[in-house]
């Protein structure tokens, strides 16, 4: 590769990352979005709802830690936000979606939170 091309690269590189940084709840907003119409859930959220969900949500709303906005390193992974159904019956629409981390997204699953609860209550008591 001619070293002007690998500059542009380089620069266009340096360019997305950019974007990526000053547009990250944007970006998190529509990935979001369009991840969950993938999977088949029924979305009735619009991209500029979740963008300022996402802006106000500081800390994961289950299990209260800071959420890891920035980072992409592997051992913050379980402290980036991620996009939940408060009642996992009903589809996501503005009264029923929360930003939560991403262990407790995994760790609730397709549980009702009344199940989760429960079951996180029977974990603690058997390691108690
Ligand atoms: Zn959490």
């Amino acid at each position: 590769m001619s070293s002007s091309r690998k500059r542009n690269k380089e620069a266009k590189k340096n360019y997305d990352q950019k974007y990526r940084r000053e547009h990250r709840a944007r970006y998190w907003a529509t990935n979001s979005i369009f991840k969950h119409k993938q999977s088949g859930f029924d979305v009735e959220i619009s991209v500029d709802f979740l963008e300022d969900l996402y802006n106000k949500t500081e800390f994961c709303q289950i299990c209260g830690t800071k959420l890891e906005k920035e980072s992409s390193k592997r051992k913050d992974y379980g402290n980036t936000p991620t996009l939940d159904r408060i009642d996992n019956e009903k589809v996501i629409k503005e009264d029923n979606c929360w930003i939560v981390c991403h262990s407790c997204n995994t760790m609730k699953g397709s549980h009702p939170m009344n199940q989760f609860l429960e079951k996180i209550g029977k974990i603690i008591e058997r390691f108690k």
